[in-house]
């Protein structure tokens, strides 16, 4: 079986459309949320996502800029993503909303060999919120399992491809789809291959993608410009 991993899309059509090139043949696509934030094309993002959910298994949680433009919010952000936000909120359609709000904060999936994973966009301690960054020591990551029962714990929120072994458990992020934070401009996404031995049976990969028509979409839709430049950084 090949479980393909996404995060972190931020309305960025483009970099979705090659990323889903790439996993569109794999048993199952798993998304630890934030789909919309920062780009322009949320509304497209939401729909391209609705669709293909409807035709095939493909399981997405909620993260926290989904949760603050569906339901209103926008405190806690950096101005950049704050004023992306409200933008968010006025442009996207009450269909689209109403499906970020049904996303659902945790998901569990188990594969052809029995091992359970969570999907969970920060952490188990504070679902929304929570940055597990690679650099952390291990008795954090221990203490974030001691949450949770699965095997795996899949997460997004930090843009950054993670793997993290701790005894038989991993945590696992693919990085970021539509704005990747680890200098690496290209979409990011995973694959775990259950044929494969652990605990290595993950492959991150990056793949090109149209970033400056991402970026010119950006600039005409009056959102910040730092927004549409950090994606050629990939940060
Ligand atoms: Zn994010």
């Amino acid at each position: 079986m090949r479980i393909a991993l996404i995060s972190d899309v931020h309305s960025n059509l483009e970099a979705l459309e090659a990323v889903w090139e790439k996993v569109k043949k794999a048993d199952v696509v798993l998304c630890m949320g934030d789909l919309v934030g920062y780009g322009a094309s949320p509304n497209e993002v939401v729909e391209f996502v609705r669709e293909r959910m409807e035709e095939r298994t493909f399981l997405c949680v909620r993260g926290n800029h989904d949760n603050a433009i569906a339901f209103g919010l926008d405190w806690g952000f950096n101005p950049y993503a704050r004023e992306a936000v409200r933008w968010h909120q006025r442009v996207m359609t009450i269909e689209n909303l109403e499906f970020l709000r049904r996303l659902p904060v945790r998901g569990l999936f188990t594969d052809d060999t029995e091992r359970s994973y969570i999907l969970i966009h920060g952490s188990p301690r504070a679902p929304l919120d929570e940055y597990l960054f690679p650099w952390l020591p291990d008795s954090e990551f221990q203490s974030v399992l001691s949450y949770i029962r699965q095997d795996d714990l899949l997460v997004g929120h930090t843009h950054v491809p993670m793997l993290k072994v701790i005894g038989e458990r991993r945590i696992i992020n693919p990085g970021g789809v539509g704005q990747p934070r680890d200098g690496d401009w290209r979409a990011a996404y995973a694959i775990i291959d259950t044929k494969k031995e652990l605990p290595d049976n993950v492959e991150f990969h990056r793949v090109e993608y149209e970033v400056e028509e991402a970026a010119k979409k950006i600039m005409e839709a009056g959102l910040p410009r730092f927004l549409a430049y950090r994606l050629y950084e990939g940060y």
